[in-house]
């Protein structure tokens, strides 16, 4: 019995993931769907802009946040206008 822990879904990236890129391809999915990205720290803006430039990129959250969403039997879509930018780089 070996859960892993979720990986970054970066090509040959093998840290674990931080970040959740919910997406949407309105020309394979229908508007409600998402299929999620996982990101670490490092390829986060990597991935999310590859899926913002072609207008797919629907939310960006912690895999903490959004597993709690999973859980939480979405009831209303919440929308705290939460930025994923709470990384400050040290200066
Ligand atoms: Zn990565």
């Amino acid at each position: 019995m070996t859960a892993e822990p979720p990986i970054c879904s970066a090509k040959g990236c093998r840290a674990a993931a931080v970040w959740v890129l919910a997406w949407n391809n309105p020309k394979l999915h229908t508007p409600e769907r998402r299929k999620t990205w996982l990101a670490c720290d490092e390829h986060r803006e990597h991935l999310s802009s590859f899926l913002g430039v072609r207008g797919f990129l629907k939310d960006v959250v912690t895999l903490a946040e959004w597993e709690a969403r999973e859980t939480g039997s979405g009831d209303g879509d919440g929308g705290s206008g939460d930025g994923p930018e709470g990384t400050v780089r040290g200066g």
